[in-house]
Parts: C-alpha cells; sequence; structure tokens
C-alpha cells in the first residue's frame, strides 16, 4: 500500500486534487464485503460549508458487521476517517488521504423502547431523534432538535443545547475500533466533558440509546417550536457554516471575545466572520477550505492578542491543505 498518499501530479506545481485508486487493492482483500467503495469521492456537498477536497476512497458499509469485516482487513497504516452529517467539519482543500466512512442505510433506524427510552443508529439526525421522543411523550430529548447533525458526530462532540448535552440522556453507546472489534461504552466509560468525549478517537460509534422522562407530546412540541424560532432568531442556520466555531473558553463566551477583538464581519476570500453571530463561520459562496481556516486562526491571533485567551477550535478540520 505504498502508494496510498500519492498525490497524481496535475500540469503546473499545484497537484490536481485526485489521488491514487487505492479501491481495486482494499476490495481483493474484502471478498464478503457488502458496502459501496469509491474512488476518489467528493466530499463538498457532504458538508455544511460545502468546502474541501475528495476522500482518497469513500466507504459506505451496510450494517455494523459489515463495517467491522472492513476495519478488520483493512492494511494497519490505511489512515481512516469518519464524518457524519458535515455540520461540524471543515474538509481541507487537498482532500482526504486513506478511507474516509459515512454511514447511512443500515445506521438509520430509530426505535422507541419501554422505560421512555429511545435507541438510534448513528446516521439518524439530532432532529429524528428529538421527534420521535416527542411523538411518544418521552420529554428530556428536545434539545436535540436544534443541532443540525447526526447522532454519531452527537456521540463524538457530547453536542449540546439550552441547558442539555448528550451526556445528560445518553445510557450507551456502541463503536466499532480501528481493527473491527466491538464495543459497548457505558455514560461513564464515554470520557465525557464540555463538547468533548474521551473514547479513543478510532472508535467508530454505531448507535445509541437515550433515556428520557414521561412527558407531553403538546408541551414537548412547544418547546421544539420554541427552540427552532429562538435559533433562526439569533444564528446564521441558513448559511453555509460550521456552526460555533470555538469553544466558550471557562469564564467567557467565544462570541463576545471575537466581538471585543474586532472581529465581526471579518472577511478572507468569500470566508465571513458572521455578523450575526461572531462564533460562526459562513461561506459566502466561493470560499475554499484555506480561506475559512485562515479566517479562523486570524480570529484566533486577533482575540489572543486582544484579551490574552487562546481560543480552541470546536469545528473538526480533516485532510490536508491544497
Ligand atoms: C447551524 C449550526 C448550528 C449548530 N448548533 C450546535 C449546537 O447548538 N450544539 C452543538 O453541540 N453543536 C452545534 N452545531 C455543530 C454540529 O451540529 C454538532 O457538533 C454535531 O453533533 C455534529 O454532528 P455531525 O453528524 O454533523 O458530525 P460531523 O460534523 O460530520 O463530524 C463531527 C465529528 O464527529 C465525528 N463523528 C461523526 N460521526 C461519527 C461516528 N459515527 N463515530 C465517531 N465519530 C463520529 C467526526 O469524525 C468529527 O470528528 C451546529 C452546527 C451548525 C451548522
Amino acid at each position: 500500500m505504498t502508494a496510498f498518499l500519492t498525490l497524481k501530479q496535475g500540469l503546473g506545481h499545484k497537484p490536481a486534487m485526485a489521488f491514487s485508486d487505492i479501491t481495486a487493492d482494499l476490495k481483493s482483500r474484502m471478498p464478503e464485503l457488502r458496502g459501496r467503495l469509491l474512488p476518489n469521492q467528493p466530499l463538498a456537498d457532504l458538508t455544511w460549508f460545502r468546502v474541501g477536497g475528495p476522500a482518497q476512497a469513500l466507504f459506505m458499509p451496510d450494517s455494523e458487521d459489515d463495517l467491522a469485516y472492513f476495519l478488520g482487513r483493512l492494511p494497519a497504516d490505511m489512515p481512516v476517517t469518519v464524518i457524519g452529517l458535515g455540520s461540524n467539519l471543515i474538509v481541507r482543500d487537498g482532500g482526504v488521504p486513506g478511507v474516509v466512512i459515512r454511514l447511512g442505510r443500515g445506521f438509520n433506524e430509530v426505535t422507541v423502547e419501554d422505560g421512555f427510552r429511545v435507541r438510534a443508529g448513528t446516521a439518524v439526525p439530532d432532529v429524528k431523534v428529538a421527534r420521535a421522543a416527542q411523538e411518544a411523550g418521552i420529554a428530556g430529548l428536545a434539545f436535540m432538535r436544534g443541532i443540525p447533525g447526526g447522532i454519531g458526530g452527537a456521540l463524538r462532540m457530547n453536542g449540546g443545547a439550552y441547558g442539555a448535552e448528550t451526556k445528560d440522556v445518553l445510557i450507551e453507546a456502541r463503536g466499532v475500533d480501528r481493527r473491527g472489534g466491538l464495543h459497548v461504552f457505558g455514560n461513564g466509560d464515554m470520557g465525557y466533558s464540555y463538547r468533548h468525549c474521551g473514547v479513543a478517537d478510532d472508535v467508530i460509534f454505531t448507535q445509541a440509546l437515550f433515556q428520557g422522562s414521561a412527558g407531553d407530546p403538546e408541551k414537548i412540541a412547544a418547546e421544539m417550536n420554541r427552540i427552532t424560532e429562538s435559533r433562526e432568531a439569533t444564528q446564521p442556520v441558513k448559511s453555509r457554516t460550521g456552526g460555533s466555531t470555538f469553544k466558550n473558553p471557562p469564564g467567557h463566551k467565544a462570541w463576545q471575545l471575537i466581538d471585543a477583538a474586532g472581529c465581526r464581519g471579518l472577511k478572507v476570500g468569500d470566508a465571513q466572520v458572521s455578523e450575526m453571530h461572531c462564533n460562526f463561520l459562513i461561506n459566502l459562496g466561493g470560499a475554499s477550505a484555506g480561506d475559512i481556516e485562515t479566517l479562523g486562526e486570524t480570529v484566533r491571533a486577533r482575540v489572543k492578542e486582544n484579551s490574552g485567551i487562546e481560543l480552541e477550535w470546536e469545528i473538526k478540520r480533516i485532510g490536508i491543505a491544497a
């Protein structure tokens, strides 16, 4: 697999955004693979920012067993990156070497269980979990209404809003490690803190079980409507964005530090600090991933200079620069 990091050279010095095709070799090692494995797949349209290069190979397993089979037979030196609904993600312009895994069919079931519980595959959008709980009269999961990601991203990011976060409602999560081993993590095994999960980075979550409590469907629906209205009034939710760019440092709000450093509306190319909520970066249309990341780093430097505080990226950046 020595050639897996080779970029095909285009004319001039800039590499064309295409990797060598590794899929035939991989498939020959995995005769019973059922999911789709495709070379050089564009990722931009799989993210909210709509920027970035391709995946060297994109794998969409058809079940948890298929995922474990794939990982178990994948060469140990092959990089693996998992993505969810791409709402907290910058894919860099040079694309992502190795295999990108995206869960879809086979991981998109949501079921209500006895005891005010909801079980969901990790490809299920958070909003569908919130809605299933509401319809079943299960309170406690309405906060998911406002988070545009999927359950895999919620587990990894400890996604939260309106005073609640994933760690408050999670009973357990299932996941597959880089060697194909299956694990079940209880809430306490997740190593949760603010927008952070302590489970090893190579684990790909496949399913979650959430605990709610008895609630009135009408009241929960009203709460979800309030969340939608409040979001639309305060965040650029219809823009190409990645949500909150930086974590709130202890005792501070990132947006206030950014505002105080004079960065509201700041631009690099077609990337801009949102005028509406200055912890959001937006792609006005023609931004590259490089523009967005440079803008973010410029904001970090200005905030550091102005307040002495170092902002930490909440948005995950994957892949290589062009
Ligand atoms: C308009 C807007 C508003 C937002 N508001 C909020 C908010 O209020 N609260 C909040 O917490 N977030 C918010 N976000 C950020 C984002 O929606 C959350 O972080 C979400 O949980 C990410 O889920 P995703 O499926 O999009 O993950 P992605 O963005 O695709 O990935 C995020 C991270 O999760 C990992 N990941 C994804 N799936 C899996 C999996 N199956 N197993 C292991 N790791 C996985 C990825 O590797 C990556 O590190 C907002 C984003 C936008 C665009």
